[in-house]
Formats: C-alpha cells, structure tokens, sequence
C-alpha cells in the first residue's frame, strides 16, 4: 500500500524529485510510478525534437488511430505465432500487399508470397544477403567446387548494414567506387568485378547517401549477358529500404523490382517510407524456391504452415499490425499523396537552396523525397557546410553534413530528407533559418569548424553513422 504522504506530496516536491536519477547502479528501493514516470519523461525532453530531424529516414509522425493500435496491441509478440494467429495472419496479408506493389509473379496469381517482416532493413537485407550464400554455397556444393571465399558487390555508398553482413558472415565486400560523372552504381563496373564466387550484386533504391537510385535495370542486362556466357548465376537483391515504398508510388512504370529476370529478394524498411514508427522492415524473395530451406523454422499453426524466417527471436507484434492499419487507412492513393507531397517539400527547398547562389547540386534528378548540395567554390568564405549544420542545430534543426565515400572523400556535402510531417510551412521556417545562419557565418571573423575536424577522424562507417541513417 502506498504511504499516504507519498499520495499527497507534489511530484516536484518529492524526496526522489530532490535527487539525481540513477545512472550506474540500481537503487535499493523503487521509485512511486508517477514520479518515476516524471523522470524518465523529462530525460526524455532533452532528445532532439524528433520533427524538427531532417536527418532520419525514419517515420515521425503517426495519425491517433495509428498510435492507439499499437498502444493497444504492444504485448503482442510477433514470434509466437501459435498465440497471436491473427497478428500472424496479418504480417502475411503485408507481405502479399507489398509483393504485389513490387510486381512478385507468386502475388500476381494470388498465392500467398514468400517474405516476412523484420525488425528493420537491416535485419530484411541480412536475410536476403545469407540466403543468397546458402544457394551459391549449394551450387558450388554440388558442382565440387570450393565454397570458402565468397563474394557479393556493391557500390560504395552503400549502408552500414553491408558491412555489417561481410563481416559476420565471412563475405568479402567488393565496392564499385562512385564519383562525379557516375554517381551511382556502374553496371559495367560491376559485373567487371564479379566472377564465380559472387553470391550476388546489390544495387540499393534510395542510396542513403545521395538519395539516387541505381539503376538495376541496366544491372540485370549486365549480369543476363554475364550468367550466359558463364553458366553462373548471379542474381540481384536489391536493397530498397527507402524506395521500396516510394517507387511503387511515384514511378510504378520503371523496372527495378520482380519484373527483372535476376532479381530474387528485395528488402525495405516499414518504418521509412513504409510510414511505421521504429522498428519493422520487410523482405520478400519472388518465389518460394529462392528461400533456402534451412532458412524456414516454419511453424504450424491451426493446421497451416507459417514460415518463421528471423534473425531476432521475440519482438513487439504491433509495428506490423500498424503497417497494416496505413496499408489499409492510406490505401494506393493515400501513400502517392504522402510520398508525392514529401518530394514536393524537397523540390521547394532545392530551388529555395538555389535561389542563394551559393549552393550546387549533383544532379537535376530526385527520384527520392532527399537530396544533397555541396557549396560552389568561393575562396573567399572562411566556413564549411559543417559549420552551417552547427548552426541549425542550434536552432533546433538537424540537418547534416558528411563526406562522400572512397574516391569524393574531399567532398563536403549537406542532406534533408523530408517525410511525412514535413510540410511546406515547416520548409519555410528552415529556409528562413538557413538563409539568417548564413548571413551570420558570412559576417564572423572566425568561424568555427570543430565538427569538420571531428568527422574527419572517424572511419566512414562511423562518420556517417551519426547522421545516415
Ligand atoms: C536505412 C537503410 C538501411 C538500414 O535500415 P534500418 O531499417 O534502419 O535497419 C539499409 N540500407 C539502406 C539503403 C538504408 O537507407
């Protein structure tokens, strides 16, 4: 029972109130809930105000409805399919709706598509990484060939998570370098680079750190020619984490997904452009040929098979549920409209951008509501757009600023994306801002650009890692 004086003293007149939180050790006895609740609430306060963020690629804004269905549904557990069959059956109803958007030929005569949710890309892409090991390995296998020396390729502006795979999985990483005349992946470089250990080619949809597309089109033409002349099979996973929800959308014409004749996994992250709170991603393969077997912990259930196909064990049931409450509030039409009104902000500040005359853009392209400049060449100006990126910060914003990869590591460069909940009104409180912060560093004596030497420091992954995500 709680002690009465502790039901009738103010929170902010509270013993516990009077002392530091916790950090390195529990304390003996509990804190009252609403005081507890108090202190973990106002730590919280001292995070970035997530909507002010145009670094994230990640979803920060959900409609009531939304909120109130995962608030409602956050002890369900996506693993146990046995208990929670209805939660199962509609992370399978989203794997079909979202292999249909990418044009799976399973979908496409209404069976149910072989795919499952993740935690995130990163997760989604490992999966799609490790199953196309396991059918090099079963090739090579039965050929009597040697399988300990494997390969997959990739451009260098690729995510950390692909790092991550050739590291834990043993796989080298063989990186096309971009650079200003081809600032995505070449397909002929690409397919220079490969050669019978290659598991795969990894073009991405939403290059983290350009916001272009490679073209993987062009890829599978590259890689057809290259696999009849062989005999190999080098397939495509393309990693979409944030243009597998915006391509279906916007450019429903263009040919990057199971349309391609080597492309047999695609991944994406629900909580990009998926529009989910963190964390859900998605992985589908075309067929359910392509998923290894010793991949499938299927599960039975109510007489039917559930494939459970997972790197992670336990995890929260309600971000999926949630994927399928926007699938089905926004419908076909409602997602063009997010996603086209996003691009729309990013247009509107790119030509505001322009306008200042100071700023250049790579290309005239932007198949992704992100883009990036650099600044024009000015001996004169004595700051960098690391000290810009301070500056916004200051006021509030996140807007960051990186190097490229490997071969335009001197390239200094600043990204916005815009999401849902990035709207015109809020564009043009930031412009005002960026144009007051220039004006203010084009008056100092001294500008500073600790951040710059900072970020200099850092490997690549690291590098970006604060910023591109
Ligand atoms: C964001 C991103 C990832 C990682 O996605 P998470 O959902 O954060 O795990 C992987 N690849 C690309 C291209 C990304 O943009």
């Amino acid at each position: 029972m709680l002690k009465k004086d502790i039901v009738d003293t103010p929170i902010f007149g509270s013993n516990e109130e009077q002392r530091v939180a916790p950090k390195t050790e529990m304390t003996k006895e509990g804190t009252a809930e609403d005081i507890a609740y108090q202190i973990v609430h106002d730590e919280a306060m001292l995070d970035g105000n997530a909507r002010l963020n145009l670094a994230t690629f990640v979803t920060t804004w959900m409609d009531d409805s939304a909120r109130r269905i995962m608030a409602e549904t956050m002890d369900k557990n996506m693993i146990d399919k046995t208990e929670y069959p209805q939660t199962a059956e509609i992370e399978r109803r989203c794997v079909n709706i979202i292999a249909k958007l990418w044009n799976s030929p399973e979908a496409v005569n209404g069976q149910y598509c072989m795919g499952t949710s993740t935690v995130g890309s990163s997760e989604a892409c490992m999966l799609g990484g490790i199953a196309a090991l396991f059918r090099w390995k079963k090739r090579r296998k039965a050929a009597g060939k040697p399988t300990d020396k494997p390969n997959f390729v990739i451009s260098s502006c690729f995510q950390v998570v692909w790092e991550k795979f050739a590291i834990y999985w043993d796989v080298e990483m063989r990186t096309v370098p971009v650079t200003a005349e081809h600032i995505t992946l070449d397909p002929e470089q690409a397919v220079k680079l490969c050669d019978e250990n290659t598991i795969c080619v990894v073009p991405i949809e939403g290059v983290t750190i350009t916001g272009l597309n490679d073209d993987v089109k062009a890829l599978d033409a590259a890689l057809d020619k290259l696999n009849a002349k062989t005999g190999w099979e080098i397939c495509i996973h393309v990693d979409a984490a944030t243009g597998g929800f915006i391509l279906p959308f916007i450019y429903p014409e263009v040919e990057w997904d199971f349309r391609l004749k080597w492309v047999l996994s695609i991944s994406t992250s629900g909580h990009k452009f998926g529009l989910v709170y963190p964390g859900v991603g998605w992985v589908i393969w075309k067929d359910k040929s392509y998923l290894p077997k010793e991949m499938n912990f299927a599960v039975n259930y109510l007489g039917a098979e559930v494939p459970s196909i997972s790197i992670n064990f336990s995890r929260p049931g309600n971000q999926v549920l949630a994927q399928y409450y926007q699938l089905i509030r926004l419908g076909w039409n409602g997602y063009h409209d997010v996603q086209a009104s996003s691009l729309n902000v990013c247009l509107y500040l790119r030509d505001e951008l322009k306008k200042m005359g100071i700023f250049e853009f790579f290309t005239d392209e932007m198949p992704n509501p992100l883009f990036i400049w650099k600044l024009k060449d000015d001996p004169k100006r004595k700051w960098t757009l690391y000290d810009l990126s301070d500056r916004l910060h200051i006021q509030g914003w996140q807007v960051p600023a990186y190097t490229m990869p490997a071969d335009m590591e001197d390239v200094i460069i600043m990204r916005i994306v815009a999401r849902q909940g990035v709207g015109i009104d809020l564009a043009d409180l930031l412009m005002k801002d960026i144009k007051a912060c220039v004006a203010e560093l084009d008056a100092l004596e001294n500008p500073t650009n600790s951040a710059e030497k900072w970020n200099k420091k850092q490997p690549q992954s690291q590098r970006c890692f604060n910023h591109v995500r």
